[in-house]
């Protein structure tokens, strides 16, 4: 089948040239592939905080494309950065050989991460960033000689991507029962949500003794058998969920404790979004390992990262007297042309203060999303930093209905947002204006108001 509708390009021309487009080949993501088919969704351009559709349709971005485009849409700077790096160097491996931009790039990131978290390491995404942790806990432990420590403990309604260890530390059933098999000897938490308050402001004290479940799992297992437990610092996919204030130290003493690395997944948290570099340094908390990518080159090439203690290199180095200390990487680790996108992304989060921007804006994103309070079908808000979920409530008899049409609606009245069942998660470009988060809540009233 094919699109007929014009694409539409930059310049606004609708482009009578360009083929139309054959929806037959492409197997797409998460993706409801045969009802995308007969109703295609089609990006054109970006600019700034917006998307052109093909059929010419401006498109607010209340979601920064996929929690990634932190500085906003087809920032020149990072453009010039990758077409010099292409012509320049476009490819080099770094398997045993090297070029400068991941070794410039790991010291500017070391740089921003919370204290003591400055050994880099690269992946190209967050899927990869999330497995590389758990490989490295587990090589970290043996390298110590404490060989005993093969458990990973996740949470519920958390989302490490998809590969098979993010995939199985993950808490989210239908990513993981189609697969049949998973990661052996993985237990998972409860998610924060169920003891928050409603339409919480920010982080709110509440039910941080869920962190103790961490010690009935010990108690259950033994804490030597343990290495790591991962969790993102605010779950994001699956809808915005911030956990209780003390909840994330409470874990960090738990897992210290015992000897257990605390891995935080900052895919979506790092780079700004809770107006920080990152989670931890905001709730100054600090893991043992952090996990990147996303915002780490605004979207623009794949890219991502894992940061750890020093400890942690330095005993998997110790620990061999020569040779490969640790069989892991891509072919595209430190990928140059990525590497240089990404430098040029930090940049411009340093140059435009973009995180001060974000912790400046937050409290008017707060009251904004809030106003929706008494909006129809409005079960509950919650937000953070430049985060926030809005919870419908489910249409009887159809969970998530509510939510599809509600992404629909929103999408034809020139509005991205993002819903995962039943509820709107929203993550604006940290450039959005003031005038803009108006815009995107005046649409979802309207939105909302019309929704069955
Ligand atoms: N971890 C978290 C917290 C995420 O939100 C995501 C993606 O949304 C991932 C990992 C996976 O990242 P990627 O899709 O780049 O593999």
């Amino acid at each position: 089948m094919t699109i007929s509708d014009a694409v539409v390009d930059k310049s606004g021309h609708s482009a009578a040239t360009k083929a139309a487009l054959d929806t037959s080949h492409f197997w797409m993501p998460f993706t409801d592939n045969k009802a995308f088919k007969s109703n295609p969704r089609i990006f054109a351009s970006a600019e700034g905080m917006h998307y052109t559709s093909s059929d010419g349709t401006r498109i607010l971005d209340a979601t920064a494309g996929l929690w990634c485009v932190n500085a906003g849409h087809a920032r020149r700077e990072i453009a010039d950065a990758v077409t010099r790096q292409i012509a320049n160097l476009d490819y080099a491996p770094t398997f045993q050989l090297g070029h400068p931009l991941p070794f410039e790039l790991a010291s500017r990131l070391a740089g921003i991460m919370p204290d003591g978290l400055d050994r880099i390491f690269f992946t190209n995404s967050g899927s990869e960033s999330a497995d590389t942790a758990l490989k490295m806990s587990l090589a970290y432990h043996r390298a110590r000689g404490d060989t005993g420590r093969f458990r990973f403990v996740g949470r519920q309604r958390g989302y490490h991507g998809t590969n098979f260890g993010g995939t199985s530390v993950g808490g989210i059933g239908g990513n993981r029962s189609p697969f049949i098999t998973q990661l052996w000897g993985v237990d998972h938490l409860s998610h924060t949500q169920g003891n928050a308050v409603r339409f919480q402001r920010g982080m709110q004290p509440g039910n941080e003794a869920l962190a103790d479940e961490l010690e009935s799992l010990i108690a259950l297992h033994g804490g030597e058998t343990i290495a790591a437990v991962i969790v993102e610092p605010v779950a994001g996919s699956t809808g915005v969920l911030i956990p209780p204030q003390g909840y994330l130290q409470r874990l960090r003493d738990i897992t210290s404790k015992h000897g257990i690395l605390l891995i935080f997944d900052e895919v979506i948290t790092g780079f700004g979004r809770l107006g920080a570099a990152t989670a931890a340094g905001h709730f100054g908390v600090t893991p043992d390992i952090l996990t990147m990518a996303k915002g780490l080159t605004n979207g623009a090439i794949p890219m991502g990262a894992v940061a750890a203690r020093t400890g942690i290199y330095d005993t998997v180095l110790d620990s061999v007297q020569s040779g490969i200390e640790f069989f892991h990487g891509y072919t595209y680790s430190g990928h140059p042309v990525a590497s240089a996108a990404a430098l040029a992304t930090l940049k411009i989060y340093e140059d435009e203060g973009l995180f001060q921007r974000a912790a400046a804006l937050a409290p008017v994103w707060e009251d904004a999303v809030h106003s929706l309070h008494d909006a129809p079908h409005v079960a509950d808000i919650r937000n953070l930093g430049l985060v926030a979920g809005i919870e419908l409530a489910p249409r009887e008899g159809a969970p998530g209905a509510r939510g599809t049409a509600a992404f629909q609606a929103a999408f034809e009245s020139g509005l991205l947002i993002r819903t995962t069942g039943d509820i709107i998660a929203m993550s604006p470009p940290l450039i959005i204006s003031e005038a803009q988060i108006e815009e995107i809540t005046g649409k979802l009233r309207a939105i909302l108001e019309t929704l069955r």
